[in-house]
Protein backbone atom coordinates (compact mmCIF):
# COMPACT_ATOMS: atom_id res chain seq x y z
CA UNK A 1 0.00 0.00 0.00
CA UNK A 2 1.54 3.32 -0.73
CA UNK A 3 1.66 6.43 1.46
CA UNK A 4 -1.05 8.72 1.26
CA UNK A 5 -1.79 11.84 3.11
CA UNK A 6 -5.68 11.61 2.45
CA UNK A 7 -5.98 8.38 4.43
CA UNK A 8 -5.66 8.43 8.55
CA UNK A 9 -2.18 8.21 9.73
CA UNK A 10 -0.61 5.39 10.46
CA UNK A 11 -0.48 3.84 14.24
CA UNK A 12 0.51 0.72 15.77
CA UNK A 13 -3.11 -0.65 16.39
CA UNK A 14 -4.14 -0.21 12.56
CA UNK A 15 -0.97 -1.43 11.94
CA UNK A 16 -1.43 -4.62 14.01
CA UNK A 17 -5.20 -4.95 12.36
CA UNK A 18 -3.11 -4.76 8.77
CA UNK A 19 -0.91 -8.01 9.86
CA UNK A 20 -3.71 -9.79 11.40
CA UNK A 21 -5.85 -9.24 8.22
CA UNK A 22 -2.73 -10.60 5.83
CA UNK A 23 -2.35 -13.80 7.81
CA UNK A 24 -6.42 -14.57 8.21
CA UNK A 25 -9.69 -12.75 6.05
CA UNK A 26 -11.68 -12.17 8.45
CA UNK A 27 -14.31 -8.72 9.29
CA UNK A 28 -12.59 -7.00 11.84
CA UNK A 29 -15.35 -6.48 14.83
CA UNK A 30 -15.07 -3.74 17.48
CA UNK A 31 -17.00 -2.23 19.99
CA UNK A 32 -17.56 0.83 22.21
CA UNK A 33 -18.62 0.17 25.82
CA UNK A 34 -19.33 3.05 28.23
CA UNK A 35 -21.01 2.14 31.39
CA UNK A 36 -24.15 3.90 31.60
CA UNK A 37 -23.19 6.34 34.79
CA UNK A 38 -22.56 9.79 33.31
CA UNK A 39 -22.42 11.54 30.16
CA UNK A 40 -19.62 11.13 27.48
CA UNK A 41 -16.37 13.10 27.45
CA UNK A 42 -14.06 14.31 24.95
CA UNK A 43 -11.65 11.18 26.27
CA UNK A 44 -14.65 8.49 25.30
CA UNK A 45 -14.61 10.42 21.84
CA UNK A 46 -11.20 9.20 21.10
CA UNK A 47 -11.69 5.54 21.60
CA UNK A 48 -15.37 5.83 19.66
CA UNK A 49 -13.05 7.84 16.80
CA UNK A 50 -10.71 4.80 17.11
CA UNK A 51 -13.78 1.91 17.36
CA UNK A 52 -15.81 3.05 14.43
CA UNK A 53 -13.22 4.21 12.53
CA UNK A 54 -11.34 1.20 12.70
CA UNK A 55 -13.94 -0.83 11.98
CA UNK A 56 -15.24 1.30 8.47
CA UNK A 57 -11.57 1.58 7.44
CA UNK A 58 -11.49 -2.46 7.81
CA UNK A 59 -14.70 -2.61 6.17
CA UNK A 60 -15.94 -4.41 9.44
CA UNK A 61 -18.38 -2.86 12.20
CA UNK A 62 -18.58 -1.62 15.75
CA UNK A 63 -21.13 -2.38 18.48
CA UNK A 64 -22.38 0.04 20.95
CA UNK A 65 -22.56 -2.35 23.78
CA UNK A 66 -23.47 -0.69 27.33
CA UNK A 67 -21.26 -2.20 30.36
CA UNK A 68 -24.08 -1.95 32.93
CA UNK A 69 -22.72 -4.41 35.43
CA UNK A 70 -23.10 -1.66 38.33
CA UNK A 71 -26.90 -0.80 38.93
CA UNK A 72 -25.84 1.36 41.77
CA UNK A 73 -24.81 4.89 39.29
CA UNK A 74 -26.32 3.54 36.17
CA UNK A 75 -29.16 4.97 34.51
CA UNK A 76 -31.64 5.10 31.42
CA UNK A 77 -30.88 9.07 30.89
CA UNK A 78 -27.42 8.26 30.48
CA UNK A 79 -28.07 5.32 28.05
CA UNK A 80 -29.77 8.02 25.95
CA UNK A 81 -27.61 10.87 26.15
CA UNK A 82 -24.62 8.22 24.64
CA UNK A 83 -26.91 6.86 22.05
CA UNK A 84 -27.27 10.54 20.99
CA UNK A 85 -23.54 11.89 21.38
CA UNK A 86 -22.46 8.65 19.81
CA UNK A 87 -24.98 9.25 16.11
CA UNK A 88 -24.26 12.88 16.26
CA UNK A 89 -20.44 12.36 16.17
CA UNK A 90 -21.45 10.59 13.16
CA UNK A 91 -21.08 7.25 13.85
CA UNK A 92 -23.61 3.83 13.54
CA UNK A 93 -23.23 0.86 15.53
CA UNK A 94 -24.33 -2.15 13.88
CA UNK A 95 -26.17 -3.82 17.03
CA UNK A 96 -27.18 -2.19 20.07
CA UNK A 97 -26.21 -4.13 23.28
CA UNK A 98 -26.06 -4.20 26.97
CA UNK A 99 -24.20 -6.37 29.51
CA UNK A 100 -27.38 -6.99 30.93
CA UNK A 101 -28.47 -8.83 28.00
CA UNK A 102 -26.35 -11.54 28.86
CA UNK A 103 -26.40 -12.07 32.76
CA UNK A 104 -28.28 -15.34 31.87
CA UNK A 105 -25.34 -16.64 29.74
CA UNK A 106 -22.55 -15.02 31.97
CA UNK A 107 -24.80 -16.95 34.96
CA UNK A 108 -24.15 -20.04 32.76
CA UNK A 109 -21.04 -19.52 32.28
CA UNK A 110 -19.72 -19.19 35.83
CA UNK A 111 -21.59 -22.71 36.63
CA UNK A 112 -19.32 -23.89 34.50
CA UNK A 113 -16.36 -22.64 35.65
CA UNK A 114 -17.52 -24.32 38.95
CA UNK A 115 -17.75 -27.57 37.68
CA UNK A 116 -14.29 -27.33 36.27
CA UNK A 117 -13.04 -26.62 39.39
CA UNK A 118 -12.14 -22.79 38.23
CA UNK A 119 -14.14 -20.92 40.71
CA UNK A 120 -15.67 -20.83 44.00
CA UNK A 121 -17.23 -19.30 46.93
CA UNK A 122 -15.65 -17.58 49.38
CA UNK A 123 -16.92 -16.22 52.46
CA UNK A 124 -13.92 -13.91 53.56
CA UNK A 125 -15.12 -10.17 53.97
CA UNK A 126 -14.21 -7.64 52.30
CA UNK A 127 -11.03 -6.64 54.73
CA UNK A 128 -9.97 -10.01 54.62
CA UNK A 129 -10.05 -10.16 51.27
CA UNK A 130 -7.56 -7.53 50.97
CA UNK A 131 -5.33 -8.79 53.36
CA UNK A 132 -5.57 -12.54 51.93
CA UNK A 133 -4.39 -10.80 48.48
CA UNK A 134 -0.56 -9.97 49.45
CA UNK A 135 1.23 -6.88 47.73
CA UNK A 136 3.02 -5.66 44.84
CA UNK A 137 6.41 -7.65 46.71
CA UNK A 138 4.80 -10.51 48.96
CA UNK A 139 2.70 -13.05 47.24
CA UNK A 140 -0.87 -13.60 48.72
CA UNK A 141 -2.74 -16.69 50.76
CA UNK A 142 -4.74 -18.99 49.52
CA UNK A 143 -8.84 -18.24 51.17
CA UNK A 144 -9.94 -20.80 53.52
CA UNK A 145 -12.79 -21.48 51.23
CA UNK A 146 -10.99 -22.07 48.48
CA UNK A 147 -10.85 -26.36 48.96
CA UNK A 148 -14.47 -26.30 48.58
CA UNK A 149 -15.96 -28.99 46.42
CA UNK A 150 -17.95 -28.42 43.22
CA UNK A 151 -21.02 -30.25 45.23
CA UNK A 152 -21.32 -26.97 47.75
CA UNK A 153 -20.00 -24.34 45.57
CA UNK A 154 -22.93 -24.70 42.96
CA UNK A 155 -25.31 -24.81 45.97
CA UNK A 156 -23.67 -21.80 47.11
CA UNK A 157 -23.86 -19.88 44.19
CA UNK A 158 -27.28 -20.79 43.18
CA UNK A 159 -28.38 -19.11 46.87
CA UNK A 160 -26.54 -16.59 46.41
CA UNK A 161 -28.55 -16.12 43.18
CA UNK A 162 -31.52 -16.62 44.90
CA UNK A 163 -31.08 -13.76 47.64
CA UNK A 164 -30.25 -15.89 50.82
CA UNK A 165 -27.43 -13.49 51.92
CA UNK A 166 -26.25 -10.13 52.67
CA UNK A 167 -24.38 -7.94 50.62
CA UNK A 168 -20.28 -8.45 51.00
CA UNK A 169 -21.18 -11.68 52.64
CA UNK A 170 -19.77 -14.26 49.86
CA UNK A 171 -18.55 -13.50 46.35
CA UNK A 172 -17.87 -15.91 43.44
CA UNK A 173 -13.54 -16.24 42.90
CA UNK A 174 -11.71 -17.54 39.91
CA UNK A 175 -9.33 -20.37 41.11
CA UNK A 176 -6.40 -18.83 39.67
CA UNK A 177 -3.34 -18.45 41.31
CA UNK A 178 -2.68 -16.65 45.10
CA UNK A 179 0.98 -16.45 44.15
CA UNK A 180 0.80 -15.33 41.12
CA UNK A 181 3.29 -11.96 40.22
CA UNK A 182 0.23 -9.97 38.37
CA UNK A 183 -2.39 -9.17 41.69
CA UNK A 184 -5.22 -9.11 39.14
CA UNK A 185 -5.01 -13.20 38.59
CA UNK A 186 -4.70 -13.62 42.94
CA UNK A 187 -8.24 -15.34 42.38
CA UNK A 188 -10.43 -12.46 41.15
CA UNK A 189 -13.66 -11.87 42.19
CA UNK A 190 -16.41 -12.68 39.92
CA UNK A 191 -19.63 -12.01 40.81
CA UNK A 192 -20.66 -10.02 43.95
CA UNK A 193 -23.73 -9.63 45.79
CA UNK A 194 -25.78 -6.87 45.10
CA UNK A 195 -29.55 -6.05 46.53
CA UNK A 196 -29.98 -3.14 44.32
CA UNK A 197 -32.45 -2.05 41.31
CA UNK A 198 -31.18 -2.41 37.76
CA UNK A 199 -32.38 0.16 35.29
CA UNK A 200 -33.31 -2.54 32.71
CA UNK A 201 -32.90 -5.72 34.68
CA UNK A 202 -35.48 -4.21 37.40
CA UNK A 203 -35.31 -6.62 40.60
CA UNK A 204 -34.45 -10.00 38.78
CA UNK A 205 -30.73 -10.46 40.26
CA UNK A 206 -29.07 -9.45 43.00
CA UNK A 207 -25.62 -10.73 42.08
CA UNK A 208 -23.91 -9.11 39.56
CA UNK A 209 -20.39 -10.02 37.60
CA UNK A 210 -17.47 -7.55 37.49
CA UNK A 211 -16.28 -6.17 35.04
CA UNK A 212 -13.59 -8.34 34.08
CA UNK A 213 -15.89 -11.29 33.51
CA UNK A 214 -18.17 -9.87 32.15
CA UNK A 215 -16.52 -8.05 29.16
CA UNK A 216 -14.47 -10.78 27.63
CA UNK A 217 -17.54 -12.95 27.64
CA UNK A 218 -19.59 -10.23 26.27
CA UNK A 219 -16.70 -9.70 23.62
CA UNK A 220 -16.49 -13.02 22.20
CA UNK A 221 -20.35 -13.71 22.62
CA UNK A 222 -20.51 -10.45 19.81
CA UNK A 223 -17.59 -11.93 18.03
CA UNK A 224 -15.68 -8.86 18.73
CA UNK A 225 -12.11 -8.99 17.09
CA UNK A 226 -9.86 -6.37 18.38
CA UNK A 227 -11.23 -5.26 21.66
CA UNK A 228 -9.68 -1.52 22.66
CA UNK A 229 -9.42 -0.58 25.40
CA UNK A 230 -7.56 1.58 27.52
CA UNK A 231 -3.69 1.35 29.09
CA UNK A 232 -5.08 0.37 32.47
CA UNK A 233 -6.60 -2.39 31.19
CA UNK A 234 -3.41 -3.92 30.64
CA UNK A 235 -2.16 -5.39 33.64
CA UNK A 236 -5.95 -7.06 33.13
CA UNK A 237 -5.40 -8.74 29.87
CA UNK A 238 -3.85 -12.03 31.20
CA UNK A 239 -7.30 -12.33 33.30
CA UNK A 240 -9.30 -11.23 30.32
CA UNK A 241 -7.23 -14.16 28.40
CA UNK A 242 -7.72 -16.60 31.05
CA UNK A 243 -11.59 -16.43 31.55
CA UNK A 244 -11.72 -16.99 27.56
CA UNK A 245 -9.85 -19.57 27.32
CA UNK A 246 -10.92 -21.85 30.20
CA UNK A 247 -14.52 -21.65 29.14
CA UNK A 248 -13.37 -22.30 25.83
CA UNK A 249 -15.73 -19.47 23.87
CA UNK A 250 -16.37 -20.18 20.74
CA UNK A 251 -14.17 -17.15 20.00
CA UNK A 252 -11.26 -15.10 21.59
CA UNK A 253 -11.16 -11.26 21.00
CA UNK A 254 -7.93 -9.93 21.54
CA UNK A 255 -7.59 -7.00 23.54
CA UNK A 256 -5.28 -4.08 22.41
CA UNK A 257 -4.61 -0.97 24.68
CA UNK A 258 -3.94 2.22 24.07
CA UNK A 259 -3.42 5.76 25.81
CA UNK A 260 -6.36 7.58 27.23
CA UNK A 261 -6.95 11.19 26.32
CA UNK A 262 -6.02 13.47 28.40
CA UNK A 263 -6.24 17.22 28.38
CA UNK A 264 -4.45 20.06 29.94
CA UNK A 265 -7.16 22.23 31.51
CA UNK A 266 -9.76 20.03 31.61
CA UNK A 267 -11.27 17.24 33.90
CA UNK A 268 -12.16 13.88 31.74
CA UNK A 269 -13.24 11.58 35.24
CA UNK A 270 -16.91 11.12 35.09
CA UNK A 271 -16.87 11.25 39.16
CA UNK A 272 -15.23 14.47 39.15
CA UNK A 273 -17.20 15.56 36.23
CA UNK A 274 -20.55 14.46 38.11
CA UNK A 275 -19.43 16.57 41.08
CA UNK A 276 -19.62 19.80 38.71
CA UNK A 277 -22.87 19.15 37.94
CA UNK A 278 -24.02 18.25 41.17
CA UNK A 279 -22.25 20.95 42.86
CA UNK A 280 -23.86 23.33 40.44
CA UNK A 281 -20.72 24.61 39.69
CA UNK A 282 -21.75 24.04 36.14
CA UNK A 283 -25.53 24.32 34.84
CA UNK A 284 -25.69 21.00 33.48
CA UNK A 285 -23.59 17.88 31.75
CA UNK A 286 -24.65 20.28 28.53
CA UNK A 287 -22.89 23.34 29.80
CA UNK A 288 -21.01 24.78 27.56
CA UNK A 289 -17.92 24.80 29.46
CA UNK A 290 -18.21 20.98 30.41
CA UNK A 291 -15.71 18.75 28.40
CA UNK A 292 -18.74 16.24 27.70
CA UNK A 293 -19.47 15.87 24.04
CA UNK A 294 -23.40 17.46 24.67
CA UNK A 295 -21.34 20.48 26.32
CA UNK A 296 -18.85 21.13 23.18
CA UNK A 297 -21.92 20.65 21.34
CA UNK A 298 -23.63 23.24 22.68
CA UNK A 299 -21.01 25.19 22.97
CA UNK A 300 -20.98 25.47 19.33
CA UNK A 301 -18.39 23.09 18.13
CA UNK A 302 -18.96 20.79 14.81
CA UNK A 303 -18.68 16.86 15.11
CA UNK A 304 -16.35 17.40 12.08
CA UNK A 305 -13.62 19.69 14.81
CA UNK A 306 -13.90 16.56 17.16
CA UNK A 307 -13.64 13.92 14.71
CA UNK A 308 -10.73 16.14 13.08
CA UNK A 309 -9.12 16.44 16.68
CA UNK A 310 -9.44 12.32 17.77
CA UNK A 311 -7.28 11.90 13.98
CA UNK A 312 -4.34 14.52 14.89
CA UNK A 313 -3.88 13.39 18.33
CA UNK A 314 -3.27 10.04 17.17
CA UNK A 315 -3.34 6.71 18.67
CA UNK A 316 -0.22 5.73 21.02
CA UNK A 317 1.20 3.42 23.78
CA UNK A 318 1.94 6.87 26.10
CA UNK A 319 0.45 8.48 27.81
CA UNK A 320 0.59 12.12 27.34
CA UNK A 321 -1.03 15.37 28.28
CA UNK A 322 -2.72 17.27 25.33
CA UNK A 323 -2.53 20.91 24.90
CA UNK A 324 -6.14 21.66 24.91
CA UNK A 325 -5.36 24.65 21.87
CA UNK A 326 -5.13 21.99 19.69
CA UNK A 327 -8.95 21.00 20.24
CA UNK A 328 -9.98 24.85 20.08
CA UNK A 329 -7.91 25.32 16.72
CA UNK A 330 -9.73 22.52 15.33
CA UNK A 331 -13.17 24.50 16.25
CA UNK A 332 -11.65 27.62 14.40
CA UNK A 333 -10.98 25.69 11.40
CA UNK A 334 -13.86 23.57 10.89
CA UNK A 335 -16.06 27.41 11.82
CA UNK A 336 -13.56 29.50 9.40
CA UNK A 337 -14.83 27.06 6.61
CA UNK A 338 -18.75 26.38 7.92
CA UNK A 339 -19.57 29.75 9.51
CA UNK A 340 -20.99 32.65 7.77
CA UNK A 341 -20.28 35.61 8.68
CA UNK A 342 -22.14 38.21 10.32
CA UNK A 343 -22.22 41.42 12.93
CA UNK A 344 -22.25 42.11 16.22
CA UNK A 345 -21.28 44.88 18.58
CA UNK A 346 -20.54 43.10 21.93
CA UNK A 347 -20.08 46.24 24.46
CA UNK A 348 -21.85 48.91 22.43
CA UNK A 349 -21.39 52.54 22.12
CA UNK A 350 -23.49 54.81 20.21
CA UNK A 351 -22.13 56.91 17.26
CA UNK A 352 -24.16 59.82 15.70
CA UNK A 353 -22.39 60.36 12.15
CA UNK A 354 -23.93 64.34 12.63
CA UNK A 355 -23.10 64.98 8.29
CA UNK A 356 -25.07 62.06 7.46
CA UNK A 357 -28.90 62.59 6.40
CA UNK A 358 -31.17 61.80 9.18
CA UNK A 359 -33.97 59.36 8.27
CA UNK A 360 -32.16 57.99 5.45
CA UNK A 361 -30.93 54.42 5.15
CA UNK A 362 -28.46 52.44 2.82
CA UNK A 363 -28.61 48.66 1.72
CA UNK A 364 -24.87 47.29 1.69
CA UNK A 365 -24.65 44.13 -0.40
CA UNK A 366 -22.58 42.21 1.44
CA UNK A 367 -21.04 37.92 0.79
CA UNK A 368 -21.60 35.59 4.30
CA UNK A 369 -18.46 34.50 3.50
CA UNK A 370 -15.01 35.89 2.14
CA UNK A 371 -13.87 32.51 0.58
CA UNK A 372 -17.52 30.75 -0.49
CA UNK A 373 -20.10 32.28 -2.56
CA UNK A 374 -22.50 29.65 -2.50
CA UNK A 375 -23.13 30.78 1.48
CA UNK A 376 -25.01 33.91 -0.51
CA UNK A 377 -25.42 37.45 0.06
CA UNK A 378 -27.00 39.42 2.82
CA UNK A 379 -28.51 43.08 2.85
CA UNK A 380 -26.71 45.02 5.37
CA UNK A 381 -28.42 48.57 6.52
CA UNK A 382 -26.42 51.65 7.10
CA UNK A 383 -27.46 54.59 8.83
CA UNK A 384 -26.74 57.88 10.60
CA UNK A 385 -27.04 56.21 13.93
CA UNK A 386 -25.04 52.82 14.89
CA UNK A 387 -22.75 51.19 17.61
CA UNK A 388 -19.50 50.32 17.69
CA UNK A 389 -17.62 48.47 20.43
CA UNK A 390 -16.87 50.31 23.42
CA UNK A 391 -13.23 49.20 23.45
CA UNK A 392 -12.67 50.57 19.25
CA UNK A 393 -12.67 54.38 21.33
CA UNK A 394 -10.34 55.59 23.46
CA UNK A 395 -9.81 59.24 24.33
CA UNK A 396 -6.51 59.24 24.99
CA UNK A 397 -5.13 57.10 22.16
CA UNK A 398 -1.64 56.44 22.20
CA UNK A 399 0.01 56.56 18.52
CA UNK A 400 0.02 52.66 18.01
CA UNK A 401 -4.18 52.68 18.31
CA UNK A 402 -5.24 52.33 14.82
CA UNK A 403 -9.02 52.40 15.90
CA UNK A 404 -11.57 55.54 16.61
CA UNK A 405 -10.20 58.55 18.73
CA UNK A 406 -10.90 62.33 19.21
CA UNK A 407 -9.85 63.73 15.31
CA UNK A 408 -9.04 60.30 14.36
CA UNK A 409 -10.20 58.31 11.27
CA UNK A 410 -11.37 54.85 11.23
CA UNK A 411 -13.17 52.58 8.79
CA UNK A 412 -16.58 50.87 9.09
CA UNK A 413 -16.60 47.53 7.58
CA UNK A 414 -18.26 47.34 4.57
CA UNK A 415 -19.15 51.05 4.99
CA UNK A 416 -17.76 54.74 5.01
CA UNK A 417 -14.33 56.09 6.67
CA UNK A 418 -15.89 57.97 10.21
CA UNK A 419 -14.14 60.84 11.95
CA UNK A 420 -14.36 61.58 15.89
CA UNK A 421 -15.77 64.91 15.86
CA UNK A 422 -16.81 65.24 19.86
CA UNK A 423 -17.35 63.11 23.09
CA UNK A 424 -20.67 63.47 24.75
CA UNK A 425 -20.09 62.17 28.82
CA UNK A 426 -22.88 62.76 31.44
CA UNK A 427 -22.57 63.73 34.78
CA UNK A 428 -19.90 61.08 36.10
CA UNK A 429 -17.71 61.49 33.13
CA UNK A 430 -18.57 58.64 31.78
CA UNK A 431 -18.79 58.60 27.90
CA UNK A 432 -22.27 58.03 26.96
CA UNK A 433 -22.30 59.00 22.81
CA UNK A 434 -19.78 60.31 20.22
CA UNK A 435 -20.36 62.18 17.23
CA UNK A 436 -18.52 61.79 14.23
CA UNK A 437 -18.90 63.09 10.38
CA UNK A 438 -18.66 60.43 7.61
CA UNK A 439 -16.66 60.85 4.34
CA UNK A 440 -19.29 59.59 1.64
CA UNK A 441 -16.19 59.31 -0.80
CA UNK A 442 -14.93 56.13 0.96
CA UNK A 443 -17.31 53.53 0.53
CA UNK A 444 -16.25 49.95 0.69
CA UNK A 445 -13.47 50.49 0.81
CA UNK A 446 -12.15 53.81 -1.11
CA UNK A 447 -10.49 56.93 -0.16
CA UNK A 448 -10.70 59.62 -2.87
CA UNK A 449 -7.48 61.10 -2.02
CA UNK A 450 -5.12 57.88 -1.98
CA UNK A 451 -4.93 58.69 2.19
CA UNK A 452 -4.92 55.25 4.11
CA UNK A 453 -7.26 54.21 6.96
CA UNK A 454 -5.27 51.60 8.63
CA UNK A 455 -8.21 50.94 10.94
CA UNK A 456 -11.36 48.91 10.24
CA UNK A 457 -14.40 48.22 12.86
CA UNK A 458 -17.31 46.47 12.87
CA UNK A 459 -20.51 48.04 13.66
CA UNK A 460 -24.00 47.55 13.44
CA UNK A 461 -27.17 50.29 12.67
CA UNK A 462 -28.81 51.17 15.78
CA UNK A 463 -32.44 50.92 14.14
CA UNK A 464 -31.94 47.59 12.50
CA UNK A 465 -30.19 46.08 15.16
CA UNK A 466 -31.77 43.72 17.91
CA UNK A 467 -30.70 43.16 21.51
CA UNK A 468 -28.71 40.05 21.95
CA UNK A 469 -27.21 38.27 25.08
CA UNK A 470 -23.90 36.40 24.47
CA UNK A 471 -22.42 34.18 26.61
CA UNK A 472 -18.65 34.75 26.56
CA UNK A 473 -17.18 30.98 27.53
CA UNK A 474 -13.64 30.36 28.69
CA UNK A 475 -11.78 27.86 30.39
CA UNK A 476 -13.46 25.92 32.86
CA UNK A 477 -10.13 25.70 35.10
CA UNK A 478 -7.55 27.95 35.44
CA UNK A 479 -4.36 25.62 36.05
CA UNK A 480 -3.25 23.40 33.41
CA UNK A 481 -3.52 20.19 35.77
CA UNK A 482 -7.02 20.72 37.45
CA UNK A 483 -7.22 16.66 37.47
CA UNK A 484 -3.90 15.93 39.91
CA UNK A 485 -4.84 18.82 42.70
CA UNK A 486 -6.11 17.71 45.86
CA UNK A 487 -9.57 19.88 45.59
CA UNK A 488 -9.73 20.36 41.84
CA UNK A 489 -12.90 22.16 42.50
CA UNK A 490 -10.53 25.24 43.93
CA UNK A 491 -8.99 26.21 40.77
CA UNK A 492 -12.58 26.51 39.07
CA UNK A 493 -11.95 29.65 36.54
CA UNK A 494 -14.05 32.35 38.19
CA UNK A 495 -14.02 34.20 34.51
CA UNK A 496 -15.42 30.77 32.77
CA UNK A 497 -18.52 32.35 31.91
CA UNK A 498 -19.15 36.20 30.74
CA UNK A 499 -22.74 36.92 29.59
CA UNK A 500 -22.93 40.14 28.28
CA UNK A 501 -26.83 41.23 27.57
CA UNK A 502 -26.86 44.68 26.17
CA UNK A 503 -25.05 43.55 22.90
CA UNK A 504 -26.39 43.78 19.57
CA UNK A 505 -26.95 42.23 16.28
CA UNK A 506 -27.35 42.35 12.96
CA UNK A 507 -31.40 41.53 12.52
CA UNK A 508 -31.23 38.60 10.32
CA UNK A 509 -29.82 37.25 13.45
CA UNK A 510 -32.89 37.27 15.24
CA UNK A 511 -34.83 34.31 12.94
CA UNK A 512 -31.63 32.05 13.45
CA UNK A 513 -31.82 28.75 13.89
CA UNK A 514 -30.57 26.65 17.31
CA UNK A 515 -27.00 25.47 17.18
CA UNK A 516 -26.49 28.15 13.81
CA UNK A 517 -22.61 29.00 13.75
CA UNK A 518 -21.78 32.53 12.96
CA UNK A 519 -18.29 33.86 12.61
CA UNK A 520 -18.68 37.40 14.82
CA UNK A 521 -16.60 39.50 12.84
CA UNK A 522 -13.69 40.27 15.08
CA UNK A 523 -15.10 38.79 18.05
CA UNK A 524 -15.13 35.16 17.90
CA UNK A 525 -17.00 32.03 16.68
CA UNK A 526 -20.44 31.97 18.20
CA UNK A 527 -23.35 29.67 18.06
CA UNK A 528 -27.47 29.96 18.69
CA UNK A 529 -28.29 28.73 21.88
CA UNK A 530 -31.43 26.65 22.15
CA UNK A 531 -33.21 28.84 24.06
CA UNK A 532 -33.80 32.54 24.68
CA UNK A 533 -33.57 34.57 27.64
CA UNK A 534 -35.63 35.38 30.53
CA UNK A 535 -35.99 38.85 28.31
CA UNK A 536 -36.96 37.12 25.08
CA UNK A 537 -33.60 37.89 23.24
CA UNK A 538 -32.03 35.63 21.77
CA UNK A 539 -28.49 34.19 23.10
CA UNK A 540 -25.42 33.46 21.34
CA UNK A 541 -22.84 31.30 22.98
CA UNK A 542 -19.00 31.69 22.37
CA UNK A 543 -17.44 28.44 20.86
CA UNK A 544 -14.28 29.95 20.26
CA UNK A 545 -11.77 32.60 19.80
CA UNK A 546 -10.13 34.66 16.47
CA UNK A 547 -7.14 33.64 18.07
CA UNK A 548 -5.37 31.35 21.16
CA UNK A 549 -5.84 34.31 23.53
CA UNK A 550 -3.98 31.59 26.22
CA UNK A 551 -1.16 30.68 23.93
CA UNK A 552 -0.07 34.66 24.09
CA UNK A 553 -0.73 34.80 28.11
CA UNK A 554 1.34 31.39 28.40
CA UNK A 555 4.13 32.49 26.08
CA UNK A 556 4.41 36.07 28.65
P1 LIG B 1 -15.31 4.65 34.72
O1 LIG B 1 -15.17 3.25 34.18
O2 LIG B 1 -14.37 5.02 35.77
O3 LIG B 1 -16.71 5.05 34.99
P2 LIG B 1 -14.41 5.42 32.11
O4 LIG B 1 -13.94 6.78 31.75
O5 LIG B 1 -13.52 4.25 31.93
O6 LIG B 1 -14.88 5.62 33.57
P3 LIG B 1 -16.35 4.04 30.51
O7 LIG B 1 -17.78 4.38 30.31
O8 LIG B 1 -16.05 2.73 31.13
O9 LIG B 1 -15.76 5.21 31.37
O10 LIG B 1 -15.56 4.20 29.16
C1 LIG B 1 -15.97 3.64 27.95
C2 LIG B 1 -14.80 3.46 27.03
O11 LIG B 1 -14.18 4.72 26.79
C3 LIG B 1 -13.76 2.57 27.65
O12 LIG B 1 -13.32 1.66 26.67
C4 LIG B 1 -12.66 3.49 28.05
O13 LIG B 1 -11.42 2.86 27.96
C5 LIG B 1 -12.80 4.64 27.04
N1 LIG B 1 -12.32 5.87 27.63
C6 LIG B 1 -12.73 6.45 28.78
N2 LIG B 1 -12.04 7.56 29.04
C7 LIG B 1 -11.14 7.71 28.04
C8 LIG B 1 -10.12 8.66 27.74
N3 LIG B 1 -9.87 9.69 28.54
N4 LIG B 1 -9.40 8.48 26.61
C9 LIG B 1 -9.65 7.44 25.80
N5 LIG B 1 -10.59 6.52 26.01
C10 LIG B 1 -11.34 6.63 27.12
MG1 LIG C 1 -14.52 2.05 32.50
Amino acid sequence: MTEDSTLPANNFIRNRIKSDLAQQNVSVITRFPPEPNGYLHIGHAKSICLNFGIAAEFKGHCNLRFDDTNPDKEDDEYVEAIKHDVSWLGYTWQQLEFASNYFEQLYAYAVQLIEGGHAYVCDLNPEQVRAYRGSLTEPGKNSPFRGRSVAENLDLFSRMRAGEFKEGERVLRAKIDMAAGNINMRDPALYRIKHAHHHRTADRWCIYPMYDYAHCISDALEGITHSLCTLEFEDHRPLYDWVLDTLKTPAHPQQIEFARLSLDYTITSKRKLLQLVEDQHVQAWDDPRMPTISGLRRRGYPATAIRDFCERIGITKKDAQIDVGVLENCAREALDHAAPRAMCVLNPIKVVIDNYPAGETEELDVANHPKRPELGRRSLPFGREIYIERDDFMEQAEKKFFRLAPGKEVRLRFAYCITCTEVIKDSNGAIVELHCSYDPLTKGGKTGDGRKVKGIIHWVSCQHSIAVQVNLYDRLFNTPNPGAQDNFTDHLNPHSLISLTDSRAEASLSNSEAMQAYQFERCGYFCRDAEDNAAGQPVFNRTVTLRDTWAKINSK
